[in-house]
């Protein structure tokens, strides 16, 4: 037997993306490190959702 008890340390995160919120500001915005960026919300809820949409639903993945 195989004894493969070994796990990463970094979680699989989506796609190699991995959404922050940044603030500018008064405004907060949400970054990716591909590149991606979320429109200037007021809240950093807001930016919070954007980038958790993203991570969850990439723009520009494979086509449908
Ligand atoms: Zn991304």
């Amino acid at each position: 037997m195989h004894a493969h008890d070994q796990t990463p340390a970094v979680p699989d995160v989506g796609n190699g993306h991995d959404a922050t919120t940044t603030e500018r500001g008064s405004f907060a915005v949400a970054r990716c490190v591909c590149g991606w960026a979320g429109p200037a919300r007021r809240s950093r809820d807001r930016a919070r959702l954007d980038a958790a949409g993203h991570m969850a639903a990439p723009p520009g993945g494979r086509g449908a």
